[in-house]
C-alpha cells in the first residue's frame, strides 16, 4: 500500500505536470458579483458554463437581486432559465436561495462555508466554487470530475464527496486545492472523460494507478 508520503509526491507530480496545461479562467462563468456568481453556479449543474453564460447574459438584465428572483412568478423564471436544464427544481432553488440570503443575510451572499450551506439548494460543492471563485478562500470542488479523477488516481478510496474533499485537502497545500481541483476538472473534461479515458494522450499516465489496469485488460484483449 502507498504511503501518505509517497502518496503526496505522486500528487505534487500531477499537480505540476497538469498545472500548465490548462490555463483556463479561474472559472469559465461569467459572473460580476458574489450573487452573480451563486445564480450561475446553481445553473451549471448538469450544463456547461457556456450555455449558463448565454442565459445569464440576459438574465442578469432582468434579475438584478435576489427580491427580483422571490417576487418573480414561478412559470416566467423557469422559462428565463429553461435553456439550463432541470430548470423546474432550478428555479425553485434560485427562489429558495434568494428568500434565504434575505431571512438570514440581509441579501449579502457570506462568505463562509458554515453560512453558504444553510442555504436552501446550495450545498458543499456550490459553496466552494463561490468561495473559491468570488472570494479567494481555499477549497476543493468535488464535482463529478473530480470524484472521478479522484478515484482513478487512486487519491481516495471514498465515493463519498465530502470524504473526497477532505482526501484531497490532505494532499495537497491549502493554497493549491483550488487550482488542483480545477486542474482535475479540465481534465475530466479533455482527457480522462468517463466513457472514454484518453489514457494514450494523458500527461499524468505515469502517475496513475489506473493504468495498470487498463494496460492488462488491453493486453488481454489484444490476446498477447
Ligand atoms: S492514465 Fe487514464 S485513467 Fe489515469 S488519469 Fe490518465 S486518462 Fe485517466
Amino acid at each position: 500500500m502507498e504511503s501518505m508520503k509517497k502518496k503526496k509526491e505522486r500528487v505534487r507530480r500531477i499537480f505540476e505536470i497538469l498545472n500548465p496545461l490548462y490555463t483556463h479562467e479561474k472559472t469559465a462563468l461569467k459572473f460580476r458579483t458574489p450573487f452573480q456568481l451563486l445564480i450561475s453556479t446553481i445553473l451549471s449543474a448538469q450544463c456547461t458554463d457556456k450555455q449558463v453564460n448565454s442565459v445569464t447574459k440576459g438574465l442578469f438584465k432582468k434579475y438584478r437581486g435576489p427580491r427580483d428572483y422571490v417576487s418573480a412568478p414561478i412559470a416566467e423564471l423557469e422559462a428565463d432559465i429553461r435553456p439550463t436544464g432541470f430548470f423546474r427544481n432550478k428555479a425553485k432553488s434560485l427562489k429558495g436561495c434568494s428568500q434565504g440570503l434575505l431571512d438570514l443575510y440581509g441579501g449579502e451572499v457570506p462568505s463562509t462555508m458554515e453560512e453558504l450551506v444553510k442555504l436552501p439548494g446550495v450545498g458543499r460543492k456550490t459553496a466552494n466554487c463561490v468561495l473559491g471563485a468570488a472570494f479567494d478562500i481555499p477549497g476543493v470542488v468535488v464535482d463529478t470530475h473530480v470524484k472521478r479523477l479522484s478515484i482513478r488516481l487512486g487519491l481516495t478510496q471514498n465515493q463519498n464527496p465530502d470524504k473526497i474533499e477532505r482526501d484531497i485537502q490532505e494532499l495537497l497545500p491549502e493554497d493549491q486545492w483550488r487550482r488542483f481541483s480545477d486542474l482535475l476538472i479540465y481534465h475530466g473534461r479533455e482527457v480522462c472523460k468517463a466513457r472514454k479515458p484518453d489514457h494514450d494522450h494523458c500527461a499524468v499516465l505515469g502517475y496513475c494507478p489506473s493504468i495498470s489496469i487498463w494496460a492488462r485488460s488491453k493486453l488481454r484483449s489484444l490476446k498477447l
